[in-house]
């Protein structure tokens, strides 16, 4: 046996977590880490978020799971309250983001078979895409380092240059079934696609028949200000895959369809033993009483300003460290001038928590709940760690030396 008992699959870092008090996460010898990876996305409300605790200690003593042979009324009352807030008409509930895509990927699948052209299976998908890590969502993601070793990739994907609706028009043919995309990609480096194009994208779906399947497993439930990122495009899609903050760190997820996509969903032909169960569904309604909540949307918009422009301030102070500011609400990145493995490092050393992603940038994902003077402390942090990485004099540098 090398090292340990698990699979050598996470280049972890040196770092176990005790406890946990909403954006803080705290080590055995009572170290205070400000936590702005939230498990990547994942801890929408914090950490240890009183009604979360309640929901699912009260669930726990009365029923953890029975299967979905029988009805669960959480799962009912969830899956109500998902479609009075968007687009769709039903929901399928999974245990992750992978097993929502792959529910989004097999309804479209599923619909065309149903409506006689069982040979309109592809989906296309866009460059630097993320949709998890089983054989066919690695197959959508496309990403070279994901499919490398593990066989025939799974056939039905084919992939354009990230936001070339021009490229993902000439590629529609009659194989076609769906265009699946990230409305902002997470791992992919925090990319927002444009509304024009995606309203460019709706209206191919709707001329050739296809249906627009949006991944919001990272960007979904509150993190961009709004309760699902494509709201602020006015563009909705016929199916949706969900997952990380809906749960709150518990693991759930979802598939969001119209009733005309879901056609061919019919008794049998898809399933889940966890997914849905009643210890999912009491967090999941949990955390949707909190983040409906009258007002708590406009506070992560009003709370992401602040942050963007402080992180804007550092990167003016640090050009050579940090180049660029991007994303919207709570789901920002710090397009780095540096490798960003060693400005993440740098961050660490100031006991602040982010998250890598592709295109050298780095993520920040606040819990939703963070405070005002979580994002001071944040922020202050963030600029220490850019201080020490920068060639830059600093501003008392520069006072000295005049
Ligand atoms: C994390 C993620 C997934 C995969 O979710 P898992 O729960 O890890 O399977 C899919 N899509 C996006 C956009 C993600 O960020």
């Amino acid at each position: 046996m090398s090292g340990s008992a698990l699979y050598e699959t996470f280049a972890r870092a040196p770092l176990a977590f005790d406890r946990g008090e909403g954006s803080w996460l705290i080590t055995e010898d009572g170290k205070r880490y400000l936590d702005f990876a939230g498990g990547i996305a994942v801890n929408s409300l914090g950490h240890g978020h009183p009604h979360l605790v309640a929901a699912i200690t009260e669930q726990a003593a009365k029923l953890w799971h029975v299967s979905n042979l029988y009805e669960i009324p959480g799962q009912r009352r969830l899956g109500e309250r998902l479609v009075a807030a968007t687009f769709a008409d039903k929901v399928f509930f999974t245990n992750s983001g992978a097993e929502a895509l792959e529910c989004a990927i097999k309804t479209a699948r599923r619909y065309h078979f149903v409506n006689g052209n069982p040979e309109r299976y592809r989906t296309i998908t866009f460059e630097g895409a993320f949709h998890g890590r089983t054989l066919a969502t690695i197959a959508a993601g496309g990403q070279q380092k994901y499919l490398e070793g593990f066989g025939p990739k799974v056939d039905g994907f084919d992939q354009v240059a990230f936001d070339d609706v021009d490229a993902a028009e000439k590629l529609i043919g009659p194989e076609t079934a769906a265009i699946l995309l990230e409305p902002v990609q997470g791992e992919g480096g925090i990319r927002q696609f444009p509304a024009a194009s995606l309203k460019r994208l709706r209206e191919l779906c709707d001329k050739h028949g296809l249906l627009l399947i949006f991944d919001e497993v990272q960007c979904g439930i509150g993190r961009t200000g709004k309760l699902f990122a494509h709201e602020w495009s006015g563009v909705t899609p016929d199916l949706m895959a969900i997952a990380k903050g809906i749960g709150g760190g518990f693991p759930m997820g979802a598939c969001l369809s119209t009733d005309e996509a879901a056609i061919g969903m019919t008794a049998g032909v898809h399933g889940t033993t966890f997914g849905g169960n009643p210890l999912a569904m009491a967090v999941g309604n949990a955390v949707l009483d909190v983040v409906l909540e009258d007002g708590f949307l406009d506070d992560v918009s009003r709370k992401a300003l602040v942050m963007k422009q402080g992180l804007a301030a550092i990167a003016d102070a640090y050009p050579d460290v940090v180049e660029d500011i991007r994303g919207i609400g709570l789901m920002l990145g710090l397009k780095c001038k540096q490798p960003n493995a060693k400005v993440n490092a740098a961050l660490r050393g100031e006991e602040l928590l982010a998250v890598p992603a592709g295109d050298n940038v780095i993520r920040l994902l606040p819990p939703l709940t963070v405070t005002d003077e979580d994002i001071r402390i944040g922020l202050d942090r963030i600029r220490a760690g850019a201080a020490s990485l920068s060639h830059a004099p600093s501003a008392t540098e520069r006072k000295q030396s005049a």
